[in-house]
């Protein structure tokens, strides 16, 4: 399950700018994720859900947008949205390129130093 190691990444480089900015409780997280990268949802939920108790990420809420495939052609401009990757032009035979899909990132994350101060 290809899922963990990919949770496990992008705690890590959350885990590292929260601790730049002086963050020490996650509160949520949002993932963008392209279908090419074949990380299932389901199971980046599942990963998350498990690495999370006992670290910074304890208690936070996991979103994740997917993003569809979309390929467009070089020559002709053609988009397409086809359900696996296929570099040929279906109207010209020409090579397409990823417009969006292959996207894995960390769009933003929420937190705070664990403080209860509301006021101020
Ligand atoms: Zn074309």
């Amino acid at each position: 399950m290809h899922e963990v190691g990919l949770i496990c990444s992008l705690m890590d480089q959350v885990t590292e700018s929260a601790a730049q900015n002086g963050i020490t409780r996650i509160l949520s997280v949002k993932l963008v994720v392209g279908k090419l990268t074949l990380a299932q949802p389901d199971f980046l939920h599942f990963a998350f859900a498990n690495l999370s108790p006992g670290t910074i990420f304890e208690g936070a809420r996991l979103e994740i947008e997917e993003r569809p495939l979309v390929l467009r052609c070089t020559a002709c401009g053609t988009e397409t949205r086809p359900e696996y990757l296929d570099y040929f032009c279906p109207a010209c035979g020409e090579r397409m390129e990823i417009i969006s899909g292959d996207e894995l990132f960390i769009e933003y994350y929420e937190g705070d130093n664990g403080e209860d101060g509301s006021g101020g």
